[in-house]
Order: C-alpha cells, then sequence, then structure tokens
C-alpha cells in the first residue's frame, strides 16, 4: 500500500486534452520505446491499445452532442498505479514489480519471470510485454521525479490535461474547481492516475467498480506465501495459473 502522505499522482482532465499525442511521444522519448507498425483502421486513436512499447495512448472517444457535430473527449490510457495492486498482489516474482516511495507501481525487468499473471490479475487491462517477455508498462516516470522532474508526458502537455503533483492537492484542487467526479479518489485504495469528469466515468470509457478478481486474493492471501517456502516463484506460477485464471492469453502486437 502507499504512504498516503509521500503520494504523488497524475490528474487526467479530458476536457482540457486537445489529443495531439504529445504525450505519448514523451513516453517513448524518455523510455526509449521503438515504433510500432499499426494499420488504419478508421479512427484518429494510434496505436489501437497499450502494447509493450507503448505505455500510455490518448482514447479517442466521439460521443452524442447537442451542441457541436461532434463532441471528442481525448482520454489518456495507462496505468493507475492503484494503492491495491492487483499486479503485485500476484506477481510471484519478488522484486519484479514494486512501490516506489512516491506510490507507483514500478517494475524491475530483470526480476520479472515472464509469467504474465499480472495482466489477468489487473483490473485495467494495462501490464503488456517486450520482445524479452519482460512486464513493461507506465511506471510514473520514478526515475524522473526522484530527480526532483516531472513526468515526461506531463512536462510535454501542452494544455495542463495532464497535472502531476501531490496526490490530495490535486484531489482537493479538483473538486474545488467544480468536477462532477474524481475517478480513482477511492476505488482500489485510491488511484495513483485520477481524472477529473465534468460527465458520468461511462461517457468517457471508464469502468465502474474496478475489482481484483478474487482468485487473485486467493492467490496472494493462502497460495503466494506457500510459493515463497518452497515451490519458487516459476512452478507455483505455473501451477497457480491453471488452477486460478486459465491458459494465458496472448495479445497482438507488432512491434
Ligand atoms: S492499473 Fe493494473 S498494472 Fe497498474 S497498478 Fe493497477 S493493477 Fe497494477
Ligand atoms: S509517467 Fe512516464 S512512463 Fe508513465 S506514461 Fe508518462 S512518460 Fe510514460
Ligand atoms: S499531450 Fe496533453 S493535450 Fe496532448 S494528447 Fe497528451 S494529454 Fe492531450
Amino acid at each position: 500500500m502507499a504512504n498516503d502522505k509521500n503520494r504523488k499522482a497524475i490528474l487526467v482532465t479530458p476536457e482540457d486534452c486537445i489529443g495531439c499525442r504529445g504525450c505519448q511521444v514523451a513516453c517513448k522519448s524518455w523510455n526509449q520505446l521503438p515504433g510500432i507498425k499499426t494499420k488504419n483502421n478508421g479512427t484518429y486513436q494510434n496505436p489501437p491499445d497499450l502494447a509493450g512499447a507503448a505505455f500510455n495512448i490518448i482514447r479517442y472517444n466521439e460521443v452524442p452532442s447537442t451542441e457541436n457535430p461532434v463532441r471528442w473527449l481525448f482520454v489518456s490510457r495507462r496505468c493507475m498505479h492503484c494503492d491495491d495492486a492487483g499486479c503485485m498482489k500476484i506477481c510471484p516474482a519478488p522484486g519484479a514489480l514494486y512501490r516506489t516511495a512516491e506510490g507507483a507501481v514500478a517494475f524491475d525487468r530483470d526480476k520479472c519471470i515472464g509469467c504474465k499473471l499480472c495482466v489477468n490479475a489487473c483490473p485495467f487491462d494495462v501490464p503488456r510485454y517486450d520482445a524479452e517477455n519482460k512486464v513493461t508498462k507506465c511506471h510514473l516516470c520514478f526515475d524522473r521525479i526522484g530527480a526532483a522532474m516531472q513526468p515526461a508526458c506531463v512536462k510535454t502537455c501542452p494544455t495542463g490535461a495532464l497535472k502531476f503533483g501531490d496526490r490530495a492537492e490535486l484531489i482537493g484542487t479538483a473538486k474545488k474547481q467544480g468536477f462532477k467526479t474524481i475517478y480513482g479518489e477511492q476505488d482500489l485504495g485510491g488511484l495513483g492516475t485520477i481524472y477529473a469528469f465534468k460527465d458520468e466515468p461511462k461517457l468517457y470509457g471508464m469502468k465502474e467498480n474496478p475489482t481484483i478478481p478474487y482468485s487473485v486474493i486467493f492467490w496472494h492471501t493462502y497460495l503466494k506465501p506457500l510459493s515463497v517456502i518452497g515451490l519458487g516463484g516459476v512452478v507455483a506460477a505455473a501451477a497457480i495459473h491453471y488452477l486460478a485464471i486459465g491458459p494465458h492469453k496472448e495479445k497482438d502486437e507488432e512491434v
């Protein structure tokens, strides 16, 4: 669980976003991620979803409007840095996913064993894998914020649609500004990526009441301690995968 006192967060306000995707480019640049070959599938959204080499994307939501021909809601999708993180709960490899001092959920690819259990344990379908089968995702730029810099995506955003700072302060300011919903204030113990919405979360394509699968909680509470004592991470991971979740589901990614 994150320490509330030091907890940092990114606040996303979709109505301020112009869909320029500067945040996507900045993330790739800072993290030295390769380009992804994609196909035009009739939308400006590109790539279509998170990928091993895409830690954040802008979702282009077109919603009904009485005032304009088109109402665009550009919603940043990335790791939510959950306080109660399903990925950390299920991960059988010590230190592969870990909590930073600022409350982010970061990863150590050298410790990842490539079991992919975190994919199914994440309520937001976030973790992806690189070409060497190691977990990848947004890490809240822990390397930048530890050096007193803003996350690369936030620093680049030209409109203030992404803001970084003290989590409690960001929430307090957004409430004073009169937003209808602060998504992530309480969900899963409180998210580290929070959203200020003028309408219902479902209009922005957000999951309502995200929860960690019960099988993950069962594994975390009863079986994971056994794996640490004797089975070893890889064997335990393989066993629990079939007992609790089922076979791996591979994502289609062209990198
Ligand atoms: S959004 Fe998913 S990957 Fe990110 S911290 Fe939460 S459970 Fe883990
Ligand atoms: S916080 Fe850093 S790693 Fe996360 S999306 Fe922004 S630039 Fe990428
Ligand atoms: S950089 Fe800012 S304005 Fe541009 S797409 Fe990203 S969040 Fe939106």
